[in-house]
């Protein structure tokens, strides 16, 4: 016994060594990040492997493979968030940060090359974010305060064991309120209660000075007009409070279908320039695309008289309306229904109503991404092109878009959506841009690909670019990253001296969001 003791000792102190030096080997740290941050409390928080850069320096789009962010952090606090930041700015040459809400996006718009990205899910794991609170007030009514890491889903779930939910939603809700605030976060019930960005309160933000700063309308107004739809430049969202109504507990929803556009849109225009309807939006039925796409829910027994009628028409167009009911108002919803929606001149006879939970309806775009995952037809490129459309051009959009250009490719599993808005549901002060009229389309032409074929697409968003440049048709794009400052200025139009100047005044070491490229593009 007493012999083995030296050996079995040496044994021990070797294989510590080697595993040490291993770790420090799969842990190299990277020459861009200062040496320094490893003496921070936050240090066992970041990540500098590959399997932690590489997962950060991917998302939904699929487009773009940027090089990895030299380390990711994995917050336990917000402080962690701040001393990050702080640490940054406090540097001569500092790094890059980009908040990473659930990595959505479609070009690298929450990725860091060389800098760090920060995984605001992290909060929520660990339950040390700003969580989901619900209160009530005299000045706002009822309100919930959100973590800018939490989803939208989880809002949902949360709001509604007190009876409430928000007003306004986007489509799908597995997105972050930091990433669709950083947006404008659309819908159906847009035309209504405005973007998701008309309908908060008051926010904490973490600048790119590493100064926390709660803002509303009223108080520190600038920094929180900035933030709204401000691509993640001028602050971290850490909460957000709100906007809550009652909410309904049912959803009379219904599909009508058209043959002419313009009897189609100007049955949409109709529609949300009158009271009553919760939800408004449309799509295309195209030749070259399934009736089983994957945002329509008409029944299979269907498809065939669909699948026929897109035949002989080439594209179909499909206007689709909600109205929320519950216990006190369900004998009366059919009656309201068929009062709002007299007078519409849809196919007769192609008019399909479902009647589901409100949970079912806000969250149908779930069970069709279940569906594709399990064909292995989610984690795949999505070479999308989200547009604003002047509502006096759309006719001419869709004789050049959607006649001419979109049927050009053969095959796709895409989905084109295609509604109305109302500007004066969006605050201009926002950094968010919009078309200058009263009435602008959303055009949402959300495709698929192979791993491989993705590039036809982008040819032909180009190319549909290209026509409504020469036609002179105002688009602004939504979700877009720009590669040149150029373009970012004509995007910005006459909203850039004010994006430019708030920049300066919130971020002005250009530390956060990198990945849109505004203010590190050529
Ligand atoms: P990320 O992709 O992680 O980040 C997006 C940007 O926001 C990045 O620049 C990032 O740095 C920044 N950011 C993230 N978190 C914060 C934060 N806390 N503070 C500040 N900046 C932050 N959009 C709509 O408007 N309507 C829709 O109906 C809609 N449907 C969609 C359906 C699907 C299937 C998908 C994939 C996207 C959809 N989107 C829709 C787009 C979506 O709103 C945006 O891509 C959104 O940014 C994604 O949120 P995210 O949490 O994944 O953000």
């Amino acid at each position: 016994m007493a012999k083995s003791c030296p050996i079995s000792s040496s044994f021990i102190i070797i294989s510590v060594l080697i595993h040490f030096t291993l770790s420090i080997g799969l842990r190299r740290w990277p020459d861009v990040l200062p040496y320094e941050l490893q003496s921070l409390d936050i240090a066992s928080r970041l990540r500098v492997d590959p399997d932690a850069t590489r997962m950060a320096s991917r998302d939904f789009g699929r487009l773009v493979h940027p090089p990895n962010p030299a380390a990711v952090l994995y917050p336990s606090s917000i402080e962690d968030i701040a001393s990050l930041v702080k640490f940054s700015y406090n540097r001569s040459s500092p790094f890059s940060i980009a908040a990473r809400g659930q990595g959505h996006s479609l070009r690298g718009q929450a990725m860091a090359s060389h800098g760090v990205v920060v995984e605001m899910r992290s909060l929520n794991n660990c339950s040390c974010g700003s969580g989901i609170r619900v209160t009530k007030n005299p000045i706002w009514g009822s309100y919930a305060d959100v973590g800018g890491e939490q989803q939208w889903i989880d809002v949902l779930q949360a709001t509604l064991k007190h009876g409430l939910a928000p007003v306004s939603w986007t489509d799908y809700l597995y997105l972050t309120i930091g990433g669709t605030l950083s947006n404008a976060g659309i819908s159906g019930q847009t035309f209504r209660h405005g973007p998701q960005i008309s309908n908060v309160y008051e926010m904490d933000v973490l600048t790119g000075k590493g100064e926390l700063v709660t803002c509303s309308k009223d108080t520190n107004s600038e920094l929180f007009f900035a933030v709204l739809g401000g691509l993640g430049q001028f602050g971290i969202i850490i909460r957000a409070r709100i906007a809550l109504k009652p909410a309904p507990k049912r959803v009379k929803w219904i599909q009508m279908l058209y043959d002419d556009f313009s009897t189609f849109s100007r049955d949409q225009e109709h529609l949300i320039s009158i009271n009553g309807l919760d939800y408004l939006e449309g799509s295309l039925l195209m030749q070259n695309s399934s009736p089983n796409n994957w945002r329509s829910s008409f029944s299979p027994s269907e498809y065939p008289r669909i699948s026929s009628l897109i035949s002989k028409n080439g594209i179909i167009y499909c206007l689709e309306v909600v109205k929320y009911y519950d216990e006190l108002t369900s004998h009366t919803v059919d009656e309201e229904l068929q009062e709002l929606l007299k007078g519409l001149n849809f196919l007769p006879g192609f008019v399909f109503t479902k009647d589901v939970s409100l949970v079912d309806f806000l969250n149908r775009v779930h069970s069709e991404e279940l569906n594709l995952r399990a064909k292995g037809l989610w984690d795949v490129p999505h070479p999308w092109l989200n547009l604003f459309v002047p509502g006096s051009r759309i006719s001419d959009f869709n004789s050049g878009v959607f006649r001419d250009i979109l049927p050009k490719i053969n095959q796709t599993t895409g989905t084109f959506l295609i509604y109305p808005v109302i500007r004066n549901k969006w605050d201009d002060r926002t950094s968010a841009v919009i078309p200058d009229e009263d009435i602008f389309y959303t055009v949402g032409l959300l495709h698929s690909s192979g791993a491989d074929d993705w590039e036809p697409l982008e040819n032909q968003n180009k190319e549909i670019l290209k026509f409504c440049d020469k036609a002179g048709i105002k688009i602004k794009r939504y979700l877009s990253r720009y590669t040149t400052k150029k373009d970012w200025m004509n995007h910005f139009g006459p909203k850039w001296r004010t994006f430019e100047d708030r920049k300066a005044q919130f971020d002005p070491k250009m530390i956060l969001s990198p990945g849109q490229q505004i203010f590190n593009s050529v």
